[in-house]
């Protein structure tokens, strides 16, 4: 990563006058750290579309490339492929028809973080996100001005909704109820389930150095101006260089009411395994779920996952339901089966 010293020269600054009014040398109070000794080769893990992303972030920092940048390089395969219609360039677009995409990225070496939400026409929201983190002193840039952002610093806007993409739009919305004025295709079967899709990505390498990255366009048809967990320190992914690093994918919404990547960060900490630190984060999901959003059984109506990494580079992952995720093990990279809570019906 480029070494820039902007925020590292304005928190001095803070910190020495902070410190001089208060007449004390600042201390800092760091959360209490697990000892862990770092894996012999890089770990990547990440949601299932990211098997190419999670092979090259592994690749990248085995040949020296810091975890941010390699975690960048992984999700950008996604981004930039106009067949993965759930990030990037041919997301699926809101209500509207516009792709709004969010994004955002921790750096757990030097405690940094960035994202953008609701940006359009820019192809790689993780970039933009890197480059908030990088070069400003702020966190999280939205819209007009996450776009005005990105343009300044030479970002192409294009038009990010594939052929395929508004083909599925429109489908949508001829077919979304029989009480509007859009016609019925009657050749097209109803869509029963709203897409989703997002990638997340976490990496440790042999120095320790944790990073995390997640992307998408959102909910597929969702409210122009919806911003989800993916843009979100915290709840679509979190990084702290002691502990580990987790993210998800799936029902933003559920995941922002118990911001699941801090906590599954939290739950590694006091030395649950990557899987089950998942698992707990779910079951306190299923806990703040509102009674809408569950069947009589009291079980979610919704899927939603979560992967993570420590600092020893154990990684795991677990959703609601059955699911798959990518990893890079230090070796190869592979799908594995991913645990879960509930048993598909
Ligand atoms: N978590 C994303 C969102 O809510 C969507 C997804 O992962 O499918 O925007």
């Amino acid at each position: 990563m480029p070494d820039l010293s902007r925020r590292e020269f304005l928190g001095a600054a803070t910190g020495v006058a902070a410190g001089a009014m208060l007449g004390s040398p600042t201390v800092g109070h760091a959360a209490p750290a697990v000892h862990v000794r770092p894996p012999a080769r890089p770990v990547a893990v990440g949601s299932a579309n990211g098997l190419r992303g999670v092979e090259l972030a592994g690749r990248l920092v085995r040949e020296g490339m810091d975890t941010l940048d390699a975690a960048i390089e992984g999700v950008k395969l996604q981004e930039l492929d106009p067949d993965d219609m759930s990030v990037g360039y041919g997301g699926l677009p809101n209500e509207a028809g516009v792709v709004q995409l969010d994004a955002s990225c921790m750096h757990g070496p030097t405690r940094r973080a960035g994202a953008v939400g609701a940006l359009e026409g820019i192809k790689t929201p993780s970039v933009v996100a890197k480059y908030v983190l990088l070069y400003t002193d702020h966190i999280l840039l939205v819209g007009e001005g996450a776009k005005q952002f990105a343009l300044s610093y030479g970002f192409l806007e294009e038009n990010l909704l594939t052929e395929q993409s508004r083909e599925r739009w429109l489908r949508w919305r001829a077919n979304r109820g029989p009480d509007d004025d859009w016609l019925d295709v009657p050749e097209t079967a109803q869509m029963g389930l709203r897409p989703t899709g997002t990638i997340n990505l976490n990496v440790v390498s042999p120095k320790g150095e944790l990073s995390s990255v997640t992307t998408t366009s959102g909910l597929a048809w969702k409210i122009p101006g919806r911003v989800g967990d993916s843009p979100i320190i915290g709840a679509g992914q979190y990084c702290d260089n002691d502990v580990g690093a987790a993210g998800s994918t799936g029902r933003g919404e559920s995941n922002l009411k118990v911001c699941g990547a801090f906590l599954t960060v939290e739950h590694m900490r006091r030395g649950l395994a990557p899987t089950d630190a998942c698992l707990e984060t779910l079951r306190r999901v299923v806990a703040t779920s509102e009674a809408r959003l569950l069947d009589p059984r009291g079980r979610p109506q919704f899927q939603l996952s979560f992967y993570a990494v420590n600092k020893e580079g154990q990684f795991g992952a677990a959703a609601l339901y059955p699911t798959r995720f990518a990893v890079f093990d230090g070796t190869a990279a592979a799908i594995r089966d991913a645990a879960h809570l509930f048993e598909r019906s």
